[in-house]
């Protein structure tokens, strides 16, 4: 990508009414624009790291057998009667068609999933299943302002699973807490998150929440370093020891839920009549799962995790370029050099972004990089030319490095 070419522009300052710290810094960095509270476009560098984090789920989700559907946003409103949340669900967007009936804006999908199940699913030979999307979520939050990380327009992720008894749903939980670790890994943040005991609901003591630290997290939680596991402040009255250890010297933080998942039990499969014939030939209530996780909001927590004064940080996998090439200077042979180098690259398949403007100074091209902290920086100068050399820094280093231009560019993938 031409820098010159790029539509959107970095800014000074982000809007005024926009608080949230990632908001505001993935604002300036031209990733996002805000639209209202809680409701943001993503711009092409935005959009690019958002689908690479999509991408790290959708492969981590298919590897555990997840298999990728897409639900509508518009529901509706019989389908949430059924299972009594119409009235209950707070954060509902309810709206009138122009048939005169009622939907809701899909704040979540156990009520459509249930029933679309219902339509494929008749004996335990078909058991168990995976199901999830990758969709856009509504919900009237009543505060929307910590930028991605409280949308009232979002992206989740979420699975559900079906069972023939609680001891298969139990497995298979444990098997997405390790895929959850996998994609936190992937996206720079599983040093930083902790599996997080919460109020499980009627079907299980406990639900659990992965939860990465950060100063501006809306949520407190209380770690067990030996275990390293966490209980949500939510729950602290009830569990005031560690659920693994049962010690009591808990560490207090801030955090962020990036994904949460539960034990549904029968919870909506009774009110579908989701049932099965087992092997003997009688008919039992399905047991399932859900497991939610919000990519948005993980590219929220990135930028809330991984930034320095400059900028943000990206970790490799959802960075939304690998390279950031600089031409600093206006004279011919650094032009000539520089795009000889960005052809190279783009021949290479290496994701690069090419600050090709004639009308930026160097100051301006070093602060608008590390702004938007793409992990390795590539600088053409008069200077490094000289020496046959390109200058290479990474963004997470100070370290500055003159490479050789021969072979240069088969160093990067
Ligand atoms: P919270 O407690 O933060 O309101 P929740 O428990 O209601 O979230 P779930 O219904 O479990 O969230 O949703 C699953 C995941 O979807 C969350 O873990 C989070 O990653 C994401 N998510 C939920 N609400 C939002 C939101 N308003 N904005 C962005 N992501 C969200
Ligand atoms: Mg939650």
């Amino acid at each position: 990508m031409r820098q010159s070419k790029l539509f959107t522009k970095t800014i000074k300052e982000a809007p005024k009414d926009e608080i949230s710290f990632n908001a505001q810094t993935l604002i300036r960095a031209g990733f996002i624009d805000k639209v209202g509270a809680g409701i943001y476009t993503f711009l092409p560098l935005g959009l690019r790291a958002h689908n690479k984090i999509c991408d790290i789920v959708r492969e981590e989700m298919d590897a555990v057998g997840g298999q990728e559907i897409l639900m509508p946003a518009l529901t509706p409103k019989e389908f949430w009667q059924i299972t009594d949340r119409w009235e209950s669900f707070d954060a509902l967007f309810r709206l009138i068609g122009i048939d005169k009936k009622e939907y809701a804006l899909g704040a979540t999908h156990e009520e459509i999933i249930s029933p679309l199940i219902k339509k494929y699913l008749f004996s335990y030979k078909e058991l168990p299943m995976y199901v999830y999307q990758i969709q856009t979520k509504f919900r009237n939050e009543l505060r929307a302002k910590a930028g991605l990380l409280r949308g009232r327009e979002f992206s989740m992720k979420d699975l559900y699973s079906f069972h023939v008894n609680q001891e298969d749903l139990d497995k298979y939980y444990k098997i997405i807490q390790e895929a959850y670790f996998e994609i936190l890994k992937r996206c720079g943040l599983a040093d930083l998150t902790y599996l997080t005991f919460a109020a499980g609901g009627a079907f299980s003591k406990y639900s659990h929440e992965f939860q990465t630290l950060a100063e501006r997290g809306e949520d407190t939680i209380y770690i067990c370093d030996d275990c390293r596991v966490a209980v949500n402040q939510e729950l602290i009255e009830e569990q005031k020891t560690c659920p693994e250890c049962n010690k009591t010297d808990f560490r207090k933080e801030k955090a962020i839920e990036v994904g949460n998942i539960f034990k549904l039990g029968t919870r909506f499969s009774k009110p579908f009549d989701l049932r099965f014939t087992d092997e003997s030939g009688k008919k039992q209530d399905v047991i399932m799962g859900c497991y939610g996780l919000g990519p948005s909001r993980v590219m929220g927590a990135i930028v809330e995790a991984h930034h320095d004064d400059k900028g943000i940080i990206w970790p490799e996998a959802v960075a939304p370029y690998q390279v950031h090439l600089l031409a600093l200077g206006q004279d011919n042979k650094t032009k000539e050099t520089a795009e000889k180098i960005y052809k190279d690259l783009l021949a290479k398949n290496v994701e690069a972004i090419y600050d090709d403007r004639d009308e930026k100074s160097a100051g301006e091209k070093f602060a608008d990089a590390d702004l938007i902290g793409i992990p390795v920086r590539l600088v053409i100068s008069e200077k490094t030319i000289d020496k046959d050399s390109a200058e290479i820094k990474r963004r997470d280093s100070n370290k500055v490095e003159l490479v050789k231009l021969e072979g240069l560019v088969s160093k990067f993938k």
